[in-house]
């Protein structure tokens, strides 16, 4: 398994100095082809922005939307097609994680069962203004996950998925909406195992796992306007700064320009 770390979109927020990555990945696998961990952005967010980002979302984030960053143009560049992505595991729905789906409808698209309620029915104004129906109106070929029957290093997950191999683990991690998710991979299958966890946005700066943590207001005002559970996202850190501790556990987030770079550099 080969693990590529491919920025999928960059935001320069109102206010902010430094710029919001959106850090996904793409797993080369020797059985499932291409997986690929969240989306980005895709081709018609760069092309036709209002589709998807609404104000006042477009206005504060500021999307840089560059063709280049989309995952497809990524996995061109290497040499693929978009139908050698097979399966794409979403942390969540929100635009910035699931505008790439319409450039790979023939994936198999993973998702929480409790994320897709939520994503087709809106329950509050923050639920409407972050989930675009644009992103999924293509009707993607969805494999829902509520059971989740595994431990994993004190999380509940979900393994065996059909169709991807077993070092592939979905982690629910709910907080920051209804159903958002973690994927872990086992980068070493062969020896002992290194794990990866892609937290997605349980938080944004690694600052907040570390020892000892540290959290930028910013970004706790950000979290605070974005959660659907206060405790639960909160209860998901204290896990995420306790795993993070571990040796064999790599965590990093979606949005952190630092997490990206640690893997650009290697
Ligand atoms: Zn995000």
């Amino acid at each position: 398994m080969r693990v590529h770390h491919l920025n999928c979109g960059t935001f320069a927020p109102l206010g902010m100095r430094k710029k919001f990555v959106t850090h996904c990945l793409l797993i080369e696998t020797e059985t499932s082809g291409l997986v690929l961990v969240d989306s980005g952005l895709g081709r018609a967010d760069v092309t036709e922005p209002k589709t998807t980002m609404r104000f006042p979302i477009s206005y504060t984030l500021r999307p840089q939307l560059a063709i280049d960053e989309t995952a497809v143009s990524q996995v061109e560049k290497l040499g693929y097609s978009a139908k050698d992505v097979r399966h794409i595991l979403l942390t969540h729905l929100d635009f910035d994680h699931a505008g790439g789906l319409r450039d790979f409808p023939e994936a198999n698209v993973h998702i929480s069962a409790a994320e897709l309620r939520a994503a087709r029915n809106p329950s509050s104004v923050i639920e409407r203004r972050r989930y675009s129906r644009a992103t999924f109106d293509h009707k993607p070929r969805w494999v829902e996950h509520s059971e989740f029957g595994t431990r994993w290093f004190g999380f509940d997950a979900v393994r065996d998925i059909p169709g991807l191999p077993e070092q592939i683990l979905y982690v629910p991690l709910e907080g920051h909406t209804r159903g958002h998710c973690g994927v872990a991979i086992n980068t070493a299958p062969q020896g002992p195992a290194r794990w990866l966890l892609h937290a997605g946005d349980s938080y944004y700066s690694h600052t907040e796992i570390g020892t000892p943590p540290s959290h930028p207001r910013v970004f706790a005002a950000m979290e605070s306007v974005l959660q659907t559970s206060k405790s639960a996202r909160l209860n998901n850190l204290a896990r995420l700064r306790e795993v993070a501790r571990y040796d064999a556990v790599d965590v990093i987030c979606a949005h952190d320009p630092a997490d990206l770079a640690r893997y650009s550099a290697r």
